[in-house]
């Protein structure tokens, strides 16, 4: 199997895919309700978006497992389904990926926090684990661990992901802009904290993802690439900043748009990209196309 560093070694730039939450909710998910069980109870759904990114020219896609971790699952009740569920997210982006192009499996956030004694770090770590396996298992050549706020959460995810795994282990986090025009996620880290503390922890790629549209993303890859020079970057940027318009939140940055910006993300240091919230196939073919134009 082909691994992404390798890829990225050669001098590629690879192109991922974009948002699966906003996607699925056109597609009919109701607010409250786990997008994750969709991968048992509407399996063709999920191929579908998986295939659309495909045919978008994506080299890498995700699976439908951003929450699948046992404790965003126990709010549904479904605690005890974390290796069906992650086992079958992994297995339809595989089949909508093929051979030839690669699947990571998404590892978000568990909503609880060490520092405020919500959960013990062998809690967290057995978590991540189950998830990490069970994706793994349904034959993700990755894990991307994504839209982390908290370094210690996304230290112990890198570990648990690392340590039961084969696979590549990619950590985003998810910074907003200050008022100060810096870049902090909601726990205070700033983009050259997380390149450390990723790095140290193993991660093989590091990046951001959501919070930002693709302009400001490219100080973001600065700043990571004053700390380091060499790690791979993963960068997913929204279509925009959420609007709110007539009870719906919306995101405005075009397809063209958020092309426009990716030579200067590559010129920053970018080595994969793709999109999150509000990107659309037509985002993710006008990226491919401006990184290989046809
Ligand atoms: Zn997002």
């Amino acid at each position: 199997m082909t691994k992404i560093t390798e890829l990225i070694k050669s001098g590629k730039v690879l192109i991922s895919d974009g948002a699966w939450g906003t996607f699925l909710q056109e597609k009919g998910l109701q607010a409250g309700e786990c997008p994750e069980i969709w991968n048992i109870s509407h399996p063709d759904v999920v191929y579908d978006i998986a295939r659309s990114y495909i045919d978008a020219s994506a080299d890498i896609i995700e699976t439908n497992s951003f929450g699948g971790n046992k404790f965003k699952l126990k709010n549904f009740g479904l605690e005890n389904k974390v290796r069906e569920i992650n086992l079958a997210a992994a297995r339809i982006s595989r089949k909508a990926a093929g051979k030839n192009k690669m699947v990571m499996g998404s590892i978000g956030p568990t909503g609880k926090i060490r520092m405020m004694g919500d959960v013990t770090e062998d809690e967290l770590y057995e978590a991540f684990r189950e998830q990490a396996m069970a994706l793994e298992e349904g034959s993700a050549d990755a894990l991307v661990i994504e839209t982390m706020s908290d370094l210690d959460e996304a230290r112990i995810a890198i570990k648990a992901s690392k340590e039961n795994t084969k696979c590549e282990v990619i950590c985003t986090m998810t910074f907003e802009k200050t008022v100060n025009k810096e870049f902090r996620t909601m726990m205070g880290v700033s983009p050259s904290d997380m390149a450390k503390t990723l790095v140290d922890a193993g991660a093989d790629i590091i990046g951001a993802n959501c919070g930002n549209g693709s302009k400001d993303m490219i100080s973001i890859v600065k700043e990571i690439r004053q700390i380091n020079k060499n790690i791979p970057v993963l960068i997913h940027s929204n279509a925009g900043l959420p609007q709110y318009k007539n009870g719906k939140t919306v995101y405005l940055e075009n397809p063209d748009e958020m092309a426009s910006n990716v030579d200067e993300l590559i010129k920053a240091g970018a080595n994969i990209i793709g999109g999150c919230c509000g990107t659309t196939p037509e985002h993710i073919s006008k990226i491919a196309n401006r990184i290989n134009p046809t």
